[in-house]
């Protein structure tokens, strides 16, 4: 479908941020949602675990807070943390009330499930197809009198005018270039995964809005903090399915080849350590032994295993294995971006009337590490604010479009980039993965300098961006701030791991990195 040219308020993404932000703009004005491909292609709708919030009787906003301070291992944004745990609840309450069917007791009350480093049961989920079930709701709750949503719309450029940014650009499905514009601007297009060479992350995750963002001059932040899911199943020639940390919290232990529990001997914490040290934990064992170590459910009941986790059990029949019997061979993956473009506690960024929310986003929830089932609770509450943020102010009428919308931007031959995606994700897993240090960094951001350089060549030079080039030119300029920022922080805190800088340095690095054109 061609999407409008203008609306009062553009929002690029159509994940659980995305579209929070879409039901507490549409009472205000039109709103134009530009998608990269199907609306449901984000992580929203792969999302299982659950949805973290305050709401069991056990419970409290500052026991939650507590928890996410602890994960994020002492550089978390205490105001923010405030704002996700006491907002938390009542945008989750909203969710029932319109309609989220969560999982509940024989009596009636919400099945709350207990996941790693959560000291209670706070984790409200829609059997293992928690996102999707959010989804569902969310996209019910659009008045299509008022939003417009294009999909199939890959959004490439932030148009900055006199200082304020005025719209976006995007290639349509037949990759000519169109603008839209509008007074304020949100950027939900999710985390980055794809920028590692193995991932959870769905195809869309590219980082596009992380590097246009910081192309058109945001700050951006705590690049660094990439976390690492402990276990991915870990077959050739099959994607990286997740296997869900609930699957943990339900009792599922992990093995070595021989048989034997494993993680007792590397964390007190056992199984349910904190994602990173599990990671590193299975990567260890893994070199240790010369064999692959596995995720193991077959000491629990099979049909209570099959009724809790349908998807996970689809997923892994997919695959050729019985969740319930066998054993599920699993390594790490690249899962959640803690950091990206800086906001305030509204969703705004550095740059006027560019507002960004959701994994795209850094408010400084996560800190060094997440909370599991924190970030769909993020999207929820900061898409939700970031939504009520613009539609206030003052804000200019939008310009009519200043090109016609046919031809892709430059002339000549397409700007050839000198890395295959491929090779962006390959270097970037081997180098910036779970196990990091300054030889590697430093030859991670050689390699993608040079790329980097060529891109902003070309850009200079009005060379012309072909759908290949921008999907490259995003990969490259998130796997280049991510590399740097990961070099530049000389110690391990969270989940970033660095095997020269072993211990967390509090004196130096109790801060945040920024980075900014
Ligand atoms: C397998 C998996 C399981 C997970 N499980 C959980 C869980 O149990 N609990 C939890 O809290 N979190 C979980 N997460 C993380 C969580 O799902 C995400 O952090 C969250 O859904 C992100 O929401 P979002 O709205 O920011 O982005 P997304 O849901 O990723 O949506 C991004 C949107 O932006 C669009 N987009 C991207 N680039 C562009 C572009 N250039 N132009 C236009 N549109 C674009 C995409 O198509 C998509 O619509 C999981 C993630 C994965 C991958």
């Amino acid at each position: 479908m061609r999407a409008p040219s203008s609306a009062e308020f553009l929002v690029v993404g159509s994940g659980i941020a995305g579209l929070r932000a879409a039901i507490a703009l549409q009472p205000h004005g039109r709103v134009l949602i530009l998608t990269k491909a199907d609306v449901r292609a984000g992580s929203t709708g792969y999302a299982q675990g659950g949805i973290a919030a305050a709401v069991g009787p056990d419970d409290s906003p500052e026991l939650h807070a507590e928890d996410t301070m602890t994960a994020g291992d002492g550089v978390c944004d205490a105001r923010a943390v405030r704002v996700l745990v006491e907002d938390g609840p009542r945008y989750v309450r909203e969710l029932i009330d319109w309609g989220a069917a969560f999982d509940r007791t024989p009596d009636g009350r919400l099945d709350l499930a207990r996941e790693g480093a959560h000291r209670v049961r706070r984790v409200l989920h829609a059997r293992d197809a928690t996102g999707r079930e959010i989804g569902r709701v969310l996209a019910s709750r659009l008045d299509s009198s008022c939003v417009t949503v294009g999909d199939h719309a890959t959004v490439v450029q932030a148009i900055v005018e006199d200082g304020r940014v005025a719209g976006v650009r995007y290639l349509d499905a037949g990759g000519a270039l169109h603008e839209a514009r509008a007074r304020a601007t949100l950027i939900a297009t999710g985390g980055a995964g794809r920028v590692f060479r193995e991932t959870t992350n769905p195809e869309v995750a590219t980082g596009d809005g992380i590097a246009l963002a910081y192309l058109a001059g945001a700050r951006v932040m705590d690049l660094e903090f990439v976390q690492f899911h402990p276990t991915a199943l870990a077959l050739p020639e099959t994607p990286r399915y997740l296997l869900s940390e609930a699957l943990r919290g339900e009792g599922a232990v992990l093995v070595n080849a021989a048989g034997e529990r494993f993680m007792p001997r590397y964390d007190p914490a056992g199984d349910l350590a904190p994602r990173d040290r599990v990671a590193r934990a299975i990567l260890r064992e893994s070199e240790r032994t010369a064999a692959p170590v596995y995720l193991s459910l077959a000491h629990l009941p099979a049909a209570l295993v099959r009724a809790r986790f349908p998807l996970i059990g689809d997923l892994c029949a997919r695959a050729g294995l019985d969740l319930a019997t066998d054993r599920l061979p699993v390594a790490p993956a690249a899962h959640y971006m803690m950091g990206g473009i800086g906001t305030d506690l509204d969703g705004r960024t550095s740059l006027p009337d560019l507002f960004a929310a959701g994994e795209a986003a850094c408010t400084g929830v996560h800190g060094a590490n997440r909370l599991a089932s924190n970030s769909l609770l993020e999207g929820l509450v900061f898409g939700g604010r970031a939504g009520e943020a613009m539609r206030g102010g003052d804000l200019p009428w939008p310009a009519p479009p200043t090109t016609p919308g046919t031809s892709p931007p430059g002339t000549g031959a397409p700007l050839a980039l000198p890395l295959s995606e491929a090779e962006i994700a390959d270097l970037m897993w081997r180098h910036a993965g779970v196990f990091r240090d300054r030889d590697g960094l430093t030859r991670a951001c050689e390699v993608l300098d040079d790329g980097w350089n060529t891109l902003v060549r070309g850009l200079e030079a009005g060379r012309r961006f072909d759908a290949a080039a921008w999907r490259g030119a995003s990969l490259l300029t998130v796997g280049s701030l991510i590399a740097r920022a990961a070099r530049r922080r000389e110690e391990s805190r969270g989940a970033h791991w660095r095997a020269d800088f072993p211990a967390r340095d509090d004196l130096h690095w109790t801060r945040h990195l920024y980075d900014q054109l």
